[in-house]
């Protein structure tokens, strides 16, 4: 497995495998992962003839000053466990090598209503962030698949969109939410949750099974309060309980015959956990 830093020496290893007309797969990440991240990385060598993992945690799609300081770094646990998942090449930047022009007034992105539903409208910039730092990598790595979680589901609607924007021809493969055995979504800031929050935290997964199978049921408005209320009672500061399309997370009031899914965020502690589930068909 190679390690490499700048962009130059990135290139030179891509360029060995392009020579030999074989496909690259790409899972870009922030680093402390967990089999979430590693459930990935096997799908991503399912799927091309070498994996590359990015490793960097973007300055530019942190909101909160304090989150982005706080974020666990665990580099050398990290290399350990790409190198036992067959990783050929993993790319741990400096802020520098991906945004060589300084991290100020950077370009934007159209990303649509997107932007300002959900995650978009609690965490003003973050998928600008998210779409600066895409177009960056995606450009540097050409890859001709890419993987990326479900667990950040309006994330990866915004990266399809950029794909759009950039006319970039690369598959991209959705994976499904991995998770712990009583249904937390795996995260890498589940590490930062007190072991009594660690506990509460499940109620999340079981307020989206909860919305899963009461939608058909109860109006939305009321399943919403219920569900707010009882992470409230539990210790949470809820940002959104949400019923969208799949297609476009806009929100629903009512029961449409489309693809729909439950969306929550809340915080318990300091600790923002995010998590969504498909709830039809
Ligand atoms: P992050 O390091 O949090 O930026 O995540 C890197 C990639 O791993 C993103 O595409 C995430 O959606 C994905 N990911 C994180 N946690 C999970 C999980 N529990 N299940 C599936 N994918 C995940």
């Amino acid at each position: 497995m190679k390690v490499i830093h700048t962009r130059n020496a990135l290139q030179e290893a891509l360029s060995v495998y392009r020579g030999r007309g074989e496909t690259v797969g790409f899972v870009p990440t922030m680093g402390a992962l967990h089999a979430g991240h590693l459930a990935l990385v096997k799908a991503c060598r399912e799927q091309a003839a070498h994996t590359v993992v990015s490793i960097f945690v973007n300055p530019v799609q942190f909101n909160d000053p304090q989150d982005f300081a706080l974020y666990p770094r665990t580099l050398d646990d990290d290399l350990k466990l790409l190198d036992a998942y067959q990783t050929d090449l993993v790319f741990v930047p400096e802020v520098h090598e991906v945004y060589p022009e300084g991290t100020n007034e950077l370009e934007t992105y159209d990303l649509g209503s997107l932007e300002t539903v959900l995650e978009g409208k609690f965490r003003p910039g973050h998928f600008q962030g998210v779409a600066r730092v895409m177009r960056r990598l995606l450009e540097m790595i050409q890859p001709d698949v890419l993987v990326m979680g479900e667990k950040d589901y309006q994330q990866c609607l915004i990266v399809q969109q950029l794909l759009q924007i950039m006319h970039a021809s690369v598959r991209f493969y959705m994976h499904p939410t991995v998770r712990e055995s009583d249904g937390l979504a795996m995260s890498s800031r589940n590490r930062r949750l007190l072991p009594g929050d660690r506990k509460k935290a499940t109620l999340i997964y079981e307020s989206l099974m909860y919305i899963r199978s009461h939608w058909r049921y109860m109006p939305f408005a009321r399943l919403e309060a219920v569900v707010r209320e009882q992470l409230q009672a539990a210790g949470f500061v809820v940002d959104y309980v949400a019923i969208a399309r799949s297609v476009d997370l806009q929100i629903l009031q009512a029961p449409e015959d489309t693809e729909t899914r439950a969306l929550i965020a809340a915080t318990i502690q300091g600790v923002r956990l995010i998590d969504n589930m498909q709830i039809n068909p």
